[in-house]
């Protein structure tokens, strides 16, 4: 996904905030909270970065590892 001026939706203006990031696998539910993000200022889209997405799949797969059955974790704690 290439950032660029505006929303890959709607075109609106990104800023740099955060999201909630919520997986729900049969085996698993993780809950990622103060996942940094650039948010849409219009439709309130969230776009997270590859560097993150690939924390937050190392946080499922580590939940998955662990047979954890809700995984609720604060990136920014
Ligand atoms: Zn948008």
């Amino acid at each position: 996904m290439m950032f660029t001026h505006g929303c890959p939706l709607c075109s609106g203006e990104l800023y740099e905030g955060t999201s909630t990031f919520t997986v729900d696998k049969q085996a698993v539910l993780v809950v990622v909270r103060n996942v940094p993000a650039r948010v849409c200022r219009q439709c309130g889209e969230s776009w997270i970065k590859d560097a993150v997405s690939e924390k937050l799949e190392q946080i499922v797969v580590d939940a998955k590892l662990k047979h954890r059955q809700l995984e609720v974790i604060d990136m920014a704690a």
